[in-house]
């Protein structure tokens, strides 16, 4: 950056420089071009109007800087004070004796071979019909400007040490606050010291808090997954103990095996809940998308537990009309289930579990709903959460992981769709997931 700064500070400098002396030189110039021309002009016109001009005047004493020719009036020079007359050739082809000659006056500016000299002419019809021509070298444009060069060198090297020097102290000045802002990202009361930085302040900052809270989420689900594990572990552990114990009878052993058994089931659940919800949480899978009748999937999904409804005396209903989302199979087949699954689960014997598929709004919706137990208002929102149970102890004696409404709800957001809960306790629970 402070590279960056000082280069541009420099060229710029450099440039606005040389701009400078190359339109100070036009205006010198024009300004010197202006002053010879009015010198020789006023000359010419002393010359002319003292009548100095005649055969015998000897011009050889006018001023020796300035040349003067007399032309007559077929071109030919009558006099010069500088070369001998007899030698110049016709000079009607000059340009500003032909002026002279066609409107009174007339001007030319010469530029020799070295360019460094430039020859002014004035020339100036007299009264006789004759031209009297003055002339002078002066400087051309090329030398005023090369005069100016070991000057704007010098300008150049001074001003490129003061915007060192400023670049410096600028860039010193721009950056510390950038610093702070850098150490100090995630202190509430954070001032941005430029408005130009706020957009990305915003986006570091937030994407900043979503990476401590993906970390602390997966931090947490570690710890709750191993302790989820643990559990069940620990029991087929003691099980197995107590069976290498002496004076154990077979009932006894039945029980244990039982007992070992039901506690693989749960770990068998609980890792396929956790590699389920674990893959819905990733991001970069691609589900494929086909046209699904919602109403077909959910007759399909309470066919399956009607022996699990029917232990508990719970009515399976099913109400609604075909209605065709788009969505991935295998994901809304599984949001059916853990939904039924929770209705029935925590549902009362004798009560019903309604399953609706219908629109609302012209939306698809799915609607399940129980006359169980219910879920209190303060739990409502927390129950989406991993491993969150009302009420740990049924949800585990009901083989529940957990799991069931976190992964409803990474399904739900895959599906760009809406979820709603309705639940009182003691009465019942409605929850109502709407399409797109
Ligand atoms: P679980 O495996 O424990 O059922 P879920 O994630 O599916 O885990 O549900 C989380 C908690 O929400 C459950 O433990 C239960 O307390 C509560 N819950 C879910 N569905 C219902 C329901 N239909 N009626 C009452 N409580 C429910």
């Amino acid at each position: 950056m402070k590279n960056k700064i000082n280069s541009r500070l420099i060229g710029l400098s450099v440039f606005s420089i040389i701009i400078t002396a190359l339109l100070l030189t036009i205006v010198y110039y024009t300004n010197f071009r202006q002053q010879v021309e009015n010198d020789l002009s006023l000359t010419a016109h002393v010359l002319a109007s003292n009548d100095f001009i005649n055969e015998k005047t000897d011009l050889s004493s006018v001023k020796n800087d300035i040349r003067i020719t007399w032309i007559d009036r077929d071109g030919s020079v009558l006099y010069d004070n500088d070369v001998d007359n007899t030698a110049l050739d016709n000079h009607l082809n000059r340009q500003e004796v032909a002026d002279a000659f066609k409107n009174g006056e007339g001007k030319c500016i010469r530029t020799s071979d070295t360019l460094n000299l430039s020859t002014y002419y004035y020339a100036l019809k007299l009264n006789d019909g004759t031209v009297l021509r003055v002339a002078k070298d002066a400087q051309s444009i090329t030398a005023i400007f090369l005069h100016t060069v070991p000057y704007t060198l010098g300008i150049i090297i001074v001003v490129a040490f003061v915007c060192l020097l400023i670049s410096n102290l600028l860039t010193k000045q721009l950056v510390r606050p950038i610093n702070d802002l850098a150490d100090n990202l995630d202190s509430p009361n954070l001032s941005v010291p430029y408005k130009e930085l706020v957009p990305i302040t915003d986006k570091i900052r937030k994407q900043h808090a979503d990476i401590l809270s993906a970390s602390q989420m997966r931090q947490e689900f570690t710890a709750n997954v191993s302790h989820e594990l643990k559990t069940p572990l620990t029991s087929i552990l003691g099980y197995t103990e107590l069976m290498e114990s002496e004076g154990i009878d077979e009932k006894q052993k039945k029980h244990f095996i039982t007992e070992i058994k039901n506690n693989v089931d749960r770990l068998l659940n609980l890792i396929n809940d956790i590699m389920k919800v674990s893959q819905l949480s990733t991001n970069d899978i691609n589900y494929e998308f086909t046209d699904l009748n919602l109403y077909e999937i959910a007759k399909d999904q309470l066919q399956n537990f009607e022996i699990e409804a029917r232990s508990k005396n719970i009515k399976l209903i099913l109400e609604g009309k075909s209605e065709i989302i788009k969505g991935n199979k295998g994901l809304i087949e599984e949001l059916v289930d853990n939904l039924v699954q929770n209705a029935i689960r925590y549902g009362n014997e004798n009560g019903y579990v309604k399953v609706n598929v219908g629109d609302i709004n012209n939306k698809v919706s799915l609607c399940v709903e129980d006359n169980g137990i219910g879920i209190p208002l303060s739990e409502q929102e927390r129950i989406f959460e991993r491993f969150y149970r009302v009420d740990k102890s049924r949800s585990k004696k009901m083989g529940g992981t957990g799991l069931g409404l976190a992964i409803v709800k990474h399904i739900v957001q895959i599906h760009e769709a809406k979820i709603n809960l309705k639940s009182t306790p003691g009465v019942g629970t409605k929850i109502e997931v709407i399409f797109q």
